[in-house]
């Protein structure tokens, strides 16, 4: 046996920071603050103020791989933290303030988190978990000095006091690149949460993989704005995106509503963004009622949720700005697949372009994907076939923090684990991935399997439709039939029989909702999708008209 004899340097996090100081010193970093101002910092004073922070939380008598927790929108000192905790050798765990308090208390104590890093508008939920949570020894507020509130009911440190602690010449030790670097955990819509445990190779391969031209496309010419939360999946990768390409980045804070998300795009030249379909409904809202035009957004990724094509196509066709659909999950990191076009497509007329844009794309490099029946066997990519979508790869899971759920993989004939990710899709002969639905979101009917994602899809793409979600309900004969939950656009006129008249030449006979439900809004969950559980419950004592 030869081994190869190339150096072995470990795939750390602290290697990104450290790249972007050198390379890119004077790039920006621009966030807009809970304090109310813009504030601008760049990698090179982020980097020092890492390590002095590093260096500060080596005073507070952690252990290797503690977890550091932080409830914090998107910002300097969170990204600050990003570097600061994983690249020290701690976790970091950053959690989704958007969930109950129960189970956000529930998920700290299940973490062992040491101490809480939050944005003074968590305040009042640091207050109302503090007593539920005896195992942290800090909540450190995430602001200036002099903003500190006077009293609080939990014991609260100041960001900037600590960091003072700390020494900026701080350097970064050197571990295992298969050490944990930072922890998630899935939205538990059915049951716990279990937490994601990612590691600082896997990190490193990740955002590799997600600046590639074919996958998110950046480099150190671009300014990206993540409105995607770095509680979300750690903004899908972005932070450390951006050291590694040197990209300008900026953060929108606490205010992720369509004119404060415009303002910033335009005053900072912003070429590409991130988010699920919701957060540029908001967005498209205010830049269709104000008319308005991007001057410098060039692309911007849709993904956690499927992007309605009627969304795709004003982003392209009205604003000129590309729509690279992408899918992933918790469990990868998130980036699995993203649909970029082939060379080969470059000729197509533009409507089966677009047909091929709605898909959820392609795997990047080092993910490996496959559809498969029930009973494991992989089913054909000819694109009609749809079958439960298995995953493998150095960014996807192998087991659960603390072993939760037993062994999540299944195994192939050569016994190689196969992660499931619980979404039905099939897959094209170019590989191109189109997702029918949620495995627990299909609707069943009469032995057929009917897409939810496509029904709500035609319905969006109604002039009257802001938003519309597609349920099963039970049916004494078919096992399941599929009704359309609508929420209108201001003063729209829409009955009924319009919506159920605009599927007929859509879809077949059979796939036409029942019913359409007319609701004033549609319960999001913690990530900003649409909570299907929730309306479930709230139609419990619904009965089908048919
Ligand atoms: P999360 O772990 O919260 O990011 O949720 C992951 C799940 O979101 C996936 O398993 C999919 O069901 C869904 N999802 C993510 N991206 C897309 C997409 N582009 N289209 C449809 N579903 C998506």
């Amino acid at each position: 046996m030869l081994h190869g004899l190339m150096m072995q340097v470990p795939l750390a996090i602290s290697s990104l920071i450290e790249h972007a100081d050198r390379h890119h010193p004077d790039a920006q970093i621009v966030s807009r603050r809970v304090e109310g101002d813009i504030h601008r910092t760049t990698y090179r004073a982020l980097h020092r103020r890492a390590r002095q922070m590093a260096s500060a939380l080596q005073t507070l008598g952690l252990e290797r791989s503690d977890r550091i927790a932080t409830l914090a929108w998107n910002g300097y000192r969170h990204m600050e933290l990003y570097f600061a905790v994983s690249g020290s050798g701690l976790v970091l765990h950053t959690i989704n303030p958007r969930l109950h308090p129960e189970q956000l208390a529930w998920i700290v104590n299940h973490a062992e988190d040491q101490y809480v890093f939050f944005d003074l508008t968590f305040l009042p939920l640091v207050e109302a978990i503090a007593p539920f949570c005896r195992g942290v020894r800090g909540w450190v507020a995430m602001i200036d000095r002099d903003r500190m509130p006077a009293q609080s009911k939990a014991p609260l440190i100041c960001y900037e006091e600590l960091i003072e602690r700390g020494l900026p010449d701080y350097v970064w030790p050197e571990f295992d690149e298969n050490l944990a670097s930072s922890l998630c955990y899935t939205s538990g819509t059915t049951g716990n949460p279990k937490g994601v445990l990612y590691s600082h190779r896997s990190t490193v391969l990740h955002s590799y993989a997600a600046a590639l031209p074919d996958a998110l496309n950046v480099s150190s010419r671009d300014c990206i704005l993540p409105v995607v939360p770095m509680f979300h999946v750690n903004a899908w990768g972005l932070p450390y995106v951006g050291a590694l390409t040197g990209a300008k980045m900026v953060f929108p804070g606490a205010q992720l509503d369509g004119k404060s998300l415009y303002e910033l795009f335009e005053a900072e030249g912003v070429t590409c963004s991130a988010g699920v379909p919701t957060v540029w409904q908001g967005l498209l809202g205010h830049v269709e009622a104000n008319n308005l035009r991007f001057s410098t957004m060039k692309r911007t990724v849709i993904g956690g949720a499927a992007c309605p094509p009627a969304m795709l196509r004003l982003f392209q066709q009205k604003y000129g700005v590309q729509v690279i659909h992408a899918w992933g999950m918790t469990e990868m990191s998130p980036l699995g697949t993203s649909c970029t076009l082939k060379g080969k497509h470059a000729d197509l007329p533009e409507a089966e372009r677009l047909t091929l844009q709605y898909k959820q794309g392609r795997v990047i490099y080092g993910v490996d994907t496959k559809i498969a029946d029930v009973d494991g066997s992989e089913l054909p990519w000819d694109g009609k076939t749809f079958g439960d979508l298995l995953v493998r790869g150095p960014w996807i899971l192998r087991e659960y923090f603390k072993g939760d759920g037993g062994d999540p993989l299944k195994r192939d004939a050569a016994g190689r684990g196969w992660f499931p990710t619980g979404d039905v899709a099939t897959i094209d002969a170019d590989g191109y991935m189109h997702i029918t639905d949620r495995s627990k979101d299909v609707i069943k009917s009469g032995g057929e399997w009917i897409s939810s994602i496509e029904l709500e899809n035609i319905a969006v793409a109604h002039p009257a439709v802001a938003m519309a979600a597609c349920i099963g309900v039970p049916h004494p004969k078919w096992d399941e039939r599929p009704i359309i939950v609508v929420v209108r656009k201001p003063e729209a006129q829409l009955e009924k029989a319009d919506l159920l008249a605009w599927y007929a030449d859509k879809v077949a006979k059979w796939q036409v909702p029942d019913d359409v439900v007319f609701m004033e809004s549609i319960p999001l969950g913690a990530t900003g999708k649409m909570l299907k559980t929730r309306m479930r419950e709230q139609l419990k004592d619904y009965v089908l008209p048919t």
